[in-house]
């Protein structure tokens, strides 16, 4: 591995190698960098690639989503070009056969059976525990079983996962089911979370998902009328590919009370985050700039509004 050298293609003028293998690293959820676009003004791609396409002594790889790339980019511009010469005088390998899919294959796959199949026979055991690797062909199961509402605890939301359910979100809520979904408020989201947050946030609530901000939530739970209940470590909204572990309850009895122990119905539960601006504890503004008004339990039990900001905001009212 030490003689495999790992760099931006600009760190590679001037210089030779035997094997260049060129990442164009352009993926889905992400608009293609300008870098790579030479229709768009201002573009060094004409450069960019010609570096890279001309570094390599025997043998140049391309790895690149080609699809997206060729959908996205304009048909005469120089990768997409490149990209077509290599389908047509290259050796072509589907990036599946050689590593694992980025994302969840398993999501996928299930995806697809959920809108082809109609019903699986054996009824699973309550309790039982499930992995990333077969927790979605049983969870998509359960969703099409809905009647009346999901509720999903995700505190992180992806544009690419949460992406996947929003065409059956919307045909749900055609047929009057009430969806609730739990995550954390924008701003306990960090970096490129934050901005995907945002969107889907949007999305969900343009379709009429109701979407219940609560601060430091970390639970990751899906409730499915009083018949199922999901419950571990995997962010339904936002897993990619990490080990996870899910529990699935049935049962009314042991749905209530995760219900009512997470106050998932309660308008005033603790940690929801309202859509208003923190006034300031003088009524003057807010000094830490955006903050909202979020409900807040006190020791007794007895509810209060405050700023999501606290303890560096003191403001409080009595609900
Ligand atoms: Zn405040």
């Amino acid at each position: 591995m030490n003689r495999v050298r790992v760099s931006t293609i600009h760190m590679f003028q001037g210089g030779e190698q035997q094997i260049i293998i060129f990442d164009s690293t352009e993926g889905i959820g992400l608009k293609t960098a300008p870098m790579l676009d030479d229709t768009k003004r201002d573009s060094d791609a004409l450069r960019v690639l010609n570096v890279a396409m001309t570094r390599a002594k025997d043998k140049l790889y391309l790895v690149a989503n080609t699809k997206r790339l060729l959908g996205e980019l304009d048909r005469e511009s120089l990768l997409s070009r490149i990209i077509r010469h290599f389908q047509q005088k290259a050796e072509y390998s589907e990036s599946e056969s050689l590593v694992d899919n980025y994302f969840t294959t398993d999501f996928e796959k299930w995806a697809d059976a959920l809108l082809a199949a109609r019903s699986v026979d054996t009824q699973p055991v309550s309790g039982e525990l499930y992995t990333e690797r077969n927790f979605w062909a049983q969870f998509l199961q359960d969703i099409r079983g809905v009647q009346q509402r999901l509720m999903i605890l995700s505190p992180f939301v992806s544009v690419n996962r949460a992406g996947t359910f929003m065409d059956y979100f919307r045909a749900m809520i055609g047929q009057g089911i009430d969806i609730r979904i739990y995550t954390r408020p924008l701003n306990q989201q960090v970096g490129e979370m934050a901005s995907q947050s945002e969107i889907v946030v949007g999305q969900l609530r343009s379709i009429g998902v109701n979407v219940i901000e609560r601060r430091n939530m970390h639970q990751k739970v899906a409730i499915l009328d009083n018949d199922v209940a999901w419950e571990g470590s995997l962010n339904i909204l936002s897993h990619r590919d990490s080990g996870e572990q899910m529990r699935r309850f049935t049962g009314q009895s042991a749905i209530e009370e995760i219900i009512r122990n997470l106050e998932l119905l309660e308008e005033h539960a603790a940690g929801v985050q309202t859509s208003e601006p923190c006034p300031g504890p003088d009524g003057t503004g807010c000094k830490y700039n955006g903050y909202l008004v979020v409900r807040r339990n006190r020791r007794r039990g007895n509810r209060f509004l405050g700023c999501s900001s606290y303890p560096r905001c003191k403001y409080t009212r009595r609900l």
